[in-house]
This record gives structure tokens, C-alpha cells and sequence, in this order.
């Protein structure tokens, strides 16, 4: 039982990565070709949060095998990945700034832009129960943390749909501060990979469950 717990923990932690990947790979490109920065700046967001979950795993991987040496190995990933999370948070910050203070292109939103929005919450609420069910069925605190995070990442989604919806009704153009306000999420993400302590509820499906010590 305890063997098939471990597997639907990984296989969830997986679930996780892809799911995050292909919503960074389909935002990315509406977001570029709409010229939107709040649409590129939640792939951002999601890709980090693919890349955290991968390294979780690899991190894993790496401790099995070389056993001692792990604490070093892990501390000096972990910091160079904050390193780059926290320049793509800082490069956000730069370009709603700039948005703000520049007459910028307007972006241009299409169908295609709004249907990727509304699969993106679709998928992100999708997982967050899966991860959540999931976590309940097993009593694993760590894939019902992951479900309330990808949940929190749904409310992104959604306040970024409506600065679009805002454009379309209204022509008020919102989307710097809802870029701003992924920028601070991101920051969060990378602060907590270099003081872990930061984070009691962040955690990863693939981290160690303290509910459910392996002893
Ligand atoms: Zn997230």
C-alpha cells in the first residue's frame, strides 16, 4: 500500500510539471503574438513553477544516488535557480514600468487569445482538484498544499482573462498591473527556494510528506 501511495505521489508530480509546461508552451505563444505582457508573464509563471517541480525530481534522483554529497548539490541548485527566477520577476517589473510609462502598442487580443485563457483556467482548476482529491484519498499533505497552490495559479488566470475582458468592454488597458502582481508572486517562488523556511505551505507532490515519515 505504502508503495502505491509513493507512485500516485510521483505520478501526480509529474501530472504536475506537464500540465504547468504546456500552459507556460500555449501562453507563451498567445501571449507573444498578442503583445500581451500579463498573458507572457503567467507563462512565465508557469514555466517556473514546471522548472521547480522538475527539479524537485531531479533533485531526488541525485540524493539517491549520491547520498552524502546531496545537501551541497541541492543548496547550489536551488540557489541558481532563485537566481534566475528572481531576474525573470525583475525583468516583469522592468517591462510594466516601462508599459506604464511609455505609449506602448496596445495589445492584441483574438479568439484564439481568449479560448487559451479560458483552457488555461480550465486545466489549472482540473489539477488543483485532482491534486487536492488526491490528497485527501492518501492523507498527503504535500500533493493538498500542491492543489491549493495550482488554485491560487487558477486566480491568476482568471484576473488575467478579465484585464482582457476589461480591454474588450471597455478599452482600459489593465494588464501592467496584473503583471506586477504576477511579478511579486514569482519573486515569492524564488525567495522561497533560497530560504525554504519561508515556505510552510509551499510544497511540492514529489517533496518528502512529513505526514507520512518514511520510517
Ligand atoms: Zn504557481
Amino acid at each position: 500500500m505504502e508503495n502505491d501511495r509513493s507512485k500516485v505521489i510521483v505520478k501526480s508530480g509529474y501530472l504536475f510539471i506537464l500540465t504547468n509546461f504546456l500552459l507556460a508552451a500555449f501562453n507563451l505563444v498567445v501571449g507573444l503574438i498578442a503583445g500581451s505582457l500579463a498573458i507572457t508573464s503567467d507563462a512565465a509563471h508557469s514555466l517556473i513553477d514546471a522548472i521547480s517541480g522538475f527539479v524537485v525530481v531531479v533533485g531526488e534522483k541525485i540524493a539517491k544516488k549520491k547520498g552524502d554529497k546531496r545537501d551541497k548539490i541541492e543548496r547550489i541548485t536551488t540557489v541558481a535557480i532563485a537566481i534566475v527566477i528572481i531576474a525573470a520577476g525583475v525583468h516583469i517589473v522592468v517591462e510594466a514600468i516601462e508599459k506604464l510609462t511609455e505609449a506602448e502598442e496596445a495589445p492584441e487580443y483574438s479568439l484564439a487569445t481568449v479560448i487559451v485563457l479560458v483552457g488555461s483556467i480550465i486545466a489549472k482548476l482540473a489539477l488543483a482538484l485532482y491534486l487536492k482529491h488526491r490528497g485527501n484519498k492518501y492523507k498527503s499533505k504535500v500533493l493538498s498544499a500542491s492543489g491549493a497552490e495550482t488554485m491560487n495559479d487558477m486566480v491568476i488566470s482568471v484576473a488575467v482573462l478579465t484585464s482582457v475582458g476589461f480591454y474588450f468592454l471597455w478599452g482600459i488597458d489593465i494588464e501592467a498591473y496584473i503583471s506586477l502582481i504576477i511579478s511579486l508572486i514569482i519573486f515569492k517562488i524564488g525567495l522561497e527556494f533560497i530560504f525554504p523556511k519561508l515556505s510552510k505551505h509551499h510544497h511540492h507532490p514529489l517533496e518528502t510528506d512529513p505526514s507520512h515519515g518514511t520510517a
